[in-house]
């Protein structure tokens, strides 16, 4: 061999190397990896936190229960997860299996959007022709509001109901001819990106393996807070606020360089168990958020940032696990053999009347009392533990593309809609330009429906929060719930910017 043949020989092989060094990572590295985040350095930041680990771990088991007897404990409400010290590989089990579960499945069921149906039913409430086509036809309600109602039959009730439908001159398009097959499809993209993250799981199993092109069991979600905790001590706490019925955390993730003095925002996510992308959204916001924390503009590094990425952890759950199309909670009702509260229903706030439900086998079951749930009391207990400099609620919900803010519960505007109204174009704008889609804006029970017991009327309305915004993320009924995991970035990127502008505007 020549040593011009040699250095040929060398030459390939780097250029071999170098080709194959930039193909792997693209090919292998779907999951998301925070150990590669920037750290944030800790000048100028207040919080103590690398001194608080240790005494949150120390404190953490006594505190939790005496959280709710007293709300200003929840500002150092310890963590009680500290699991990331101890290498956790974030694959634990849930811990709460029922044996009973049986996954419902929705084979050749239909989706159907019916039109006016206030030409038909009752002007004041929307909900007698949705009980009857939950009661009679089987029928699992997706959205209604003052334009139509979109709900899925069962195989073996498509003609009854269609039937009742043409009786009542109610207008009925048909969205999607197999349920099951749109969450086959869901799950087959998780399956395969599963496969290819196997192997880069097994080097570090500590990481979350979280990511945003698909989505995630509650185990991974908490994984990934504990960490962002871990990764950025002296902006980040970690806080479990409650318990559900079932016994999971509810968890709630800050970041901030001075948790107290700073104006506050609060985002949450997954109320309503089936709305998959809420979860995913909140997530994808906390990684946003502290992907180059530093250089972050002004408007989002002076804020404290409290971040429950899912308030509804046991629906969340059973929708993964048993019913794709689960809303509600899963608390047990005393005499019906029906589960689960809407959340929703539940806030303290023109509670029990319009667009709930007192019957516990219907999707809006209110509970029975405001405050009834744990994950509802949670929720309240703590934001009043914060309520000082608290000038945001943001709570993420699917699907119909819109911003509302209040209210809800009756035909009246928030005394702050002038602004609400300002943001919400401006942030829809924005979200237009950044991916085509169109959001809606304006007061809630115009764009969507009447419906009493919000969390976002409550915060408005009792509260006295200024930027209250629900965002219906996407998409516009096509699919759904069941929004392919291939729209989740897109549509977390457009729930982000909605958190931009509000912080901009608080500033
Ligand atoms: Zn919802």
């Amino acid at each position: 061999m020549t040593s011009n043949t040699r250095w040929n020989v060398v030459a390939l092989v780097v250029v071999l190397a170098t080709v194959i060094a930039l193909i792997m990572p693209s090919h292998f590295a779907t999951a998301f990896d925070v150990s590669r985040m920037t750290p944030v350095a800790d000048r100028n930041i207040r919080t103590g936190n690398k001194m608080l680990i240790e005494k949150e771990i120390i404190e953490e088991r006594q505190v939790v229960s005496e959280n709710d007897s007293n709300s200003t404990q929840a500002e150092v409400a310890l963590d009680e997860d500290m699991s990331f010290l101890d290498e956790d590989d974030g694959d634990s089990d849930d811990g709460v299996l029922d044996v009973n579960e049986i996954p419902v499945r929705y084979d050749e069921a239909q989706l159907w959007r019916v039109y006016n149906i206030s030409n038909a039913m009752s002007r004041r409430n929307m909900l007698p022709l949705g009980d009857i086509l939950e009661s009679k036809y089987g029928g699992t309600i997706w959205k209604e509001n003052s334009k139509f109602l979109d709900v899925s039959i069962d195989k073996k009730h498509v003609k009854a109901a269609r039937a009742f439908l043409e009786d009542h001159n109610l207008n009925t398009e048909v969205l999607n001819y197999n349920i099951q097959e749109m969450i086959d499809n869901e799950a087959a993209v998780g399956a395969n990106l599963t496969q290819s993250e196997a192997g880069q799981r097994t080097k570090k199993a500590a990481r979350s393996g979280i990511h945003w092109k698909d989505y995630h069991d509650l185990d991974t979600i908490y994984a990934f807070m504990r960490e962002i905790r871990g990764k950025f001590p002296n902006i980040c706490r970690l806080y479990t606020i409650g318990k559900t019925a079932e016994g999971r955390d509810l968890k709630v993730l800050s970041i901030s360089e001075n948790l107290t003095a700073n104006k506050k925002i609060w985002i949450d996510g997954g109320i309503h168990a089936r709305e998959w992308v809420s979860p995913a959204t909140v997530t994808y916001i906390i990684n946003q958020l502290l992907t180059n924390w530093e250089k972050q503009p002004s408007y989002i590094r002076n804020k404290s940032w409290y971040i429950m990425p899912v308030m509804n952890p046991d629906g969340y759950m059973y929708s993964r696990r048993s019913n794709r199309l689960w809303r509600k909670n899963r608390k047990p009702h005393k005499t019906s053999s029906c589960v689960g509260v809407d959340l929703n229903r539940n806030f303290n706030i023109g509670w029990g009347t319009v667009g709930s439900s007192k019957n516990p086998c219907h999707e809006t079951y209110h509970g029975t009392s405001a405050n009834s749930e744990l994950e509802t009391q949670a929720v309240v207990n703590y934001i009043k533990s914060i309520k000082a400099n608290l000038e945001a609620y943001l709570t993420y919900h699917s699907y119909s593309q819109a911003l509302v803010y209040p209210y809800g519960y009756k035909s009246a505007k928030s005394k702050y809609a002038t602004a609400l109204q300002r943001v919400g174009k401006e942030a829809a704008r924005l979200i237009k330009n950044k991916t085509g889609k169109t959001y809606d804006v304006g007061v809630t029970y115009k764009v969507l429906s009447l419906a009493a017991g919000g969390s976002d009327d409550w915060s408005c309305s009792v509260m006295g929060i200024k930027y209250v915004y629900t965002i219906e993320l996407r998409d516009r009924g096509q699919y759904g719930f069941i929004l392919p995991p291939a729209q989740i970035e897109g549509t977390a990127s457009e729930g982000l910017i909605l958190a931009q502008q509000v912080a901009k505007d608080i500033s």
